[in-house]
């Protein structure tokens, strides 16, 4: 007998995958320029020069011993007392090494924090829209994951967060730049968010831990800001990732910084190496922790994103259809004209357009468009999103 939920979660891709891989089975028979795949959040722009340069200097500089050989498990010394002063120039924080522990990607950052935090019976909170692997990640982990339903502008309803909060409550995450919708937590939002955290951890007197998920955090247009969460916050960890940032996700490199400020924080820090050590993180991909730490502040040319979505959000107004201008991550999130978002995507896919439906996100009645694709996609796309919005009577 083997673990069944296992073997279940191996058996069910997720509808993201299924239909990259219908993706790939219909470019081989029509021809890759007549499918347009937005199913995928694979970055489009390439990795800044700094990332091949400092590959091509570090092996020049260490010994191949130094370079591919273990690290401690928590990551180098060096490496992290670098990313903790990058954080305090940056947000005025008092981050130290030991605040740092370095991960195979924001993936492994969150599953360490929920194993480091979970114990039976507690929960775990996540604002619909939501990636679809908190669910995964939070069960695995022993959690109750509970969902909390989308507000129609995708920020906090206060009275509404609080209601979800009870004696189990262990933990809740936020993801913003937001995937699947773009969207970026306002500071007003972000406050009402704490204060109900404040208030709820008095009341059941234990710490409610928040898990800011940032995989995205650079990736912002126009001159909107990501407040940084351990200001507002002191039981906090943020989970972050190089994989968006510098184009680099197959290199698995990121990692979790715990708020200095955070009660037991040693503690903390202690459960995170353990629950690290439970899953068989051995230590993160050496040569990509001295990359991530030299090109700390750099990322992909962003405005490439941004020319993508002034290009697709305008032209999807344009025919009619609804949605949130993103301000940041590289999804769009368009209202179906239809409630049943599966059904509108098999009519978009009769056009050769692959969109993703929102229920595995929590949030009903969307879908995502991921627009880290090349501009010409859009461009050549833009005419089966027109026909397709005309079949609906939207304009
Ligand atoms: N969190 C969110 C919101 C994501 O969109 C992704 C990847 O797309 C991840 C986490 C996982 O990122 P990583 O590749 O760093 O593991």
């Amino acid at each position: 007998m083997i673990n069944k939920k296992m073997e279940q979660l191996g058996k069910v891709r997720s509808v993201i995958r299924e239909l990259f891989e219908y993706g790939k089975k219909r470019k081989a028979e029509i021809g890759e320029d007549n499918v347009f795949d937005f199913s995928l959040g694979n970055p489009s722009v390439p990795a800044p020069d700094c990332v091949n340069e400092t590959i091509r200097a570090l092996t020049e500089e260490m010994s191949s011993l130094q370079l591919h050989g273990y690290s401690s498990a928590q990551g180098d010394a060096g490496v992290r007392k670098a990313i903790a002063d990058y954080l305090n120039k940056e947000h005025g924080e008092s981050f130290t090494a030991d605040s740092i522990y370095m991960t195979v990607g924001a993936a492994a950052s969150l599953t360490i924090c929920l194993n480091a935090l979970v114990c039976e019976g507690d929960e775990v909170v996540a604002f619909a829209p939501f990636f679809p692997e908190y669910r995964v990640f939070s069960e695995s982990a022993g959690a109750k994951f509970v969902a909390l339903a989308p507000t129609e502008d995708f920020q906090v309803d206060e009275a509404a967060f609080a209601k979800a909060i009870n004696q189990n409550t262990k933990a809740v995450i936020v993801n913003s730049p937001n995937n699947p919708s773009g969207v970026v937590l306002t500071e007003e939002s972000i406050k009402a968010l704490c204060r109900v955290l404040k208030n709820k951890s008095e009341e059941y007197g234990h710490p409610i831990y928040l898990i800011t998920d940032e995989p995205y955090r650079e990736l912002v247009y126009d001159d909107v800001k990501v407040p940084f969460i351990t200001k507002y916050y002191d039981n906090c960890l943020v989970c972050y990732s190089f994989s968006k940032s510098l184009s680099i996700p197959g290199e698995r490199i990121g990692y979790i910084a715990v708020s200095p400020k955070m009660d037991c924080e040693r503690d903390v820090y202690a459960a995170i190496c353990g629950a690290g050590r439970a899953l068989g993180y051995v230590c993160a991909p050496c040569m990509f922790q001295f990359v991530a730490a030299r090109c700390l502040g750099q990322t992909a040319d962003v405005s490439v994103y941004k020319h993508n979505r002034d290009l697709l959000y305008n032209a999807l107004c344009d025919y009619g259809y609804k949605c949130i201008k993103p301000d940041g991550a590289f999804y769009l999130f368009l209202k179906t004209p239809e409630d049943d978002a599966s059904a509108f995507c098999e009519n978009a896919k009769k056009k050769e357009l692959l969109v993703v439906p929102s229920d595995s996100f929590g949030c009903p009645g969307y879908v995502r468009i991921s627009y880290c694709v090349s501009t010409k996609q859009i461009e050549n796309a833009l005419p089966a999103f027109k026909a397709l919005a005309e079949e609906y009577g939207l304009k």
